[in-house]
């Protein structure tokens, strides 16, 4: 459930007409709700509650300062993965040993502000990183707690590029060599082993792959404590999908998600994290868009759009399906007609959908894309000198700008000139 609904023929944000948003900030924009986002973050919260948990925020799905304020403020943890969104954490008010720092590429400048500014641990993806992270701890004289990251070889059954735990992807550890790699970690100076890490892939639509994963990591769990490891704490990952065609799609519940955990680790005695992103942020966020022009093809319509793939790229790269509603409700029993939905970028790539059937627009109209909340904003871009899309929260009858359009000026002296033209 999103807080997204019509009211009296237009579509509303909580308790704001979408429309009156658009007049005020000009399109395109995200749209959050600040009830949606809670919302889901009390949902994981709750599935957790039988036993000791922290639900980290994997913010690469939505980072805006104002996002995780509000969430920091319900008590969640983040999941980043770089020394940028180390950053962002830490200036949205984020305490250090709420932060898990993932990624297969941290850099030993990374390393160093994470020890020094503080964090919950490192989730190590390979042998050199542990290695580096051991000298750059040794050199400041402090401990890193770390997880080892394993690779469980799951099929995720997902998009090929969201899919990250079968053994032919680049992350983390062959579980198989996982417990060489446990006994290097507790020989290395300034490592302290706290826990296993896995993460399978993303926008998973059945709780299988978790089920394969979970039991393989409960099998590590016995046998790293029989070597000798204290083994606290599971990190879960994320993934958990969410519906993005409302008409045909039930991803699994938090709830049932939970009850897995439960059932496949719960008896290790650990503290459970989890890494959602896309489930809390994906159905808190509209990217809001308006028709520029309706041009007659042949044999297919094209609705022109002031969006386009860099301020949406999911379609483009992903294949990815969003339903696109007009903010103005069609009338019951309105006749649809297939469209192009199309933005203007000079590439055939910017097509959001091909013959998606939709009532009657016109140009000037106002469409909403739902479900964009994720990978929506943080991917986009400046392509085609397109002033970088704007983001507005919500919060009951509330509504801030949360980062502002730039102007033409702003682009275009952001480039430096040498001093030899
Ligand atoms: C991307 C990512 C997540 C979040 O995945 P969602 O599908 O958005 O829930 C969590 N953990 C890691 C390590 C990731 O790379």
């Amino acid at each position: 459930m999103d807080h997204f609904l019509y009211r009296d023929g237009r579509l509303f944000a909580e308790d704001v007409p979408v429309h009156e948003i658009a007049v005020a900030v000009g399109t395109p924009f995200y749209l959050y709700s600040t009830a949606t986002l809670v919302r889901h973050f009390r949902l994981f919260d709750e599935a957790l509650s039988w036993g000791p948990h922290l639900v980290c925020y994997a913010m690469k799905a939505a980072s805006n300062q104002a996002i995780l304020k509000t969430l920091a403020a319900e008590g969640a943890g983040m999941d980043v993965v770089s020394g940028g969104e180390y950053a962002r954490a830490r200036a949205a008010g984020v305490p250090g040993e709420r932060i898990v720092f993932s990624g297969v590429g941290k850099t030993a400048e990374e390393i160093r502000a994470a020890l020094e500014g503080g964090l919950r641990q490192f989730n190590v993806e390979s042998e050199p990183e542990l290695r580096v992270i051991s000298q750059v701890a040794t050199s400041l004289g402090v401990t890193a707690p770390i997880t080892v990251r394993v690779n469980p070889d799951v099929d995720a059954k997902t998009h090929a590029k969201i899919a990250t735990g079968k053994s032919e992807n680049k992350f983390g550890i062959p579980i198989a060599r996982a417990r060489d790699v446990y006994a290097e970690a507790a020989r290395l100076p300034g490592i302290k082993v706290v826990g296993i890490d896995v993460h399978i892939g993303s926008q998973l639509t059945q709780l299988e792959p978790f089920e394969l994963a979970y039991t393989r990591v409960a099998e590590l769990t016995e046998a790293l404590r029989a070597d000798g490891h204290e083994i606290t704490r599971l990190d879960l990952g994320g993934g958990l999908g969410i519906p993005y065609a409302r008409s045909n799609e039930a991803p699994p519940l938090p709830t049932d998600y939970g009850a897995l955990i439960r059932r496949t680790v719960g008896h290790l005695g650990c503290e459970i994290e989890i890494e959602p992103g896309r489930l809390i942020v994906g159905n808190a966020g509209l990217l809001v868009s308006r028709v520029i022009y309706v041009k007659q093809g042949e044999g297919r319509d094209f609705l022109i759009l002031d969006g386009a793939m860099n301020d949406l790229i999911r379609p483009a790269m992903y294949e990815a399906h969003h339903d696109i509603v007009p903010v103005i409700e069609p009338a019951p029993g309105q006749e649809l007609a297939p469209y192009d939905i199309v933005g203007p970028v000079c590439e055939s790539g910017d097509t959001f959908a091909k013959g998606r059937p939709m009532p009657p627009l016109a140009a000037g109209d106002l469409v909403a894309f739902r479900s964009a909340g994720a990978y929506g904003a943080v991917m986009a871009s400046e392509y085609n000198t397109r002033p970088l899309v704007p983001e507005v929260l919500v919060r009951g009858d509330q509504f801030s700008v949360i980062r502002k359009r730039p102007t033409f000026d702003d682009m275009i002296n952001r480039d430096t000139i040498p001093e030899w033209l």
